[in-house]
């Protein structure tokens, strides 16, 4: 027995070593958990996770010769974690604004994107007017957020707030709020494959550039291959290409 408890010791020792040297040289990379076509977890494919800024991130890596892990915990959750220094950068269909740049360093855009209210499925809401009286859900610290927290008064809706967009979706399925506010082409992507919503006609607002970023003045090397990768793979084609598997 004590000799099994020696072995057990020495194998859990190995293992936390071997844990230790490989999280040191790797780049811990913070995102989303279900932003698809961004990141994704394939559930009704091969069960891997994938998309857009997960293909992105794997080629400018191979591209720049650098090892990374991601960290897929939630939006909000992502930002903290590079603020925090417990991930070195993030991707997560992360909007490029003013305000964030007051913390984070940026990378060149790779994709532009409208936000867009989504109602459900013949609620017959087609105006923010229709809104009056009811609740509203959103996911916290997104762009999205920030948009109907901006036009909340004048139009009398409250706000609800989700740590994913799946379970923002179901509140408004559930008919327990009356509309979302999400990114345009996450929505789409979302309603393509099922999801009980429709975007009203008009209803997209003001776009905005994605960015990967890193914490202000930390992990200069990191953004700096990010970007060299970057303008790599849009030169060679395999940036389109990317593209191309998730939106057609
Ligand atoms: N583009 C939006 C933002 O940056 C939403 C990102 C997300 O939900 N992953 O706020």
């Amino acid at each position: 027995m004590k000799k099994f408890f020696a072995m057990l010791c020495a194998g859990v020792m190995a293992l936390s070593m071997a844990a230790c040297s490989s999280s040191g040289d790797k780049y811990i990379i913070a995102t989303d958990t279900a932003f698809p076509p961004f990141e994704f977890t394939d559930v009704d494919g091969d069960g891997q996770f994938k998309g857009i800024d997960v293909d992105i991130v794997d080629a400018i890596a191979q591209d720049q010769g650098f090892e990374y892990e991601f960290d897929s915990i939630g939006f909000d959750a992502a930002l903290a974690a590079v603020q925090s220094g417990q991930a070195d950068g993030v991707i997560a269909g992360m909007s490029i604004t003013d305000e964030r740049k007051e913390t984070f360093d940026f990378s060149d855009p790779y994709y532009t994107a409208d936000v867009t209210m989504a109602v459900a499925k013949g609620s017959g809401i087609s105006s923010y007017e229709e809104l009056a009286g009811k609740t509203v859900a959103v996911k916290t610290g997104t762009n999205g957020a920030d948009y109907a927290k901006s036009i909340a008064d004048q139009y009398g809706f409250s706000i609800v707030e989700f740590k994913d967009s799946p379970t923002m979706y179901q509140d408004v399925i559930a008919g327990n709020t009356a509309a979302c506010f999400e990114d345009y082409p996450v929505m789409a992507y979302n309603i393509k494959n099922g999801a009980g919503l429709e975007i009203p006609e008009g209803m997209t607002a003001a776009g905005s550039d994605y960015g990967f970023a890193v914490k202000k003045g930390e992990n200069a090397e990191l953004l700096e291959a990010f970007q060299q990768g970057l303008a790599n793979i849009k030169a060679n084609g395999k940036y389109q290409e990317i593209i191309d598997k998730y939106t057609k």
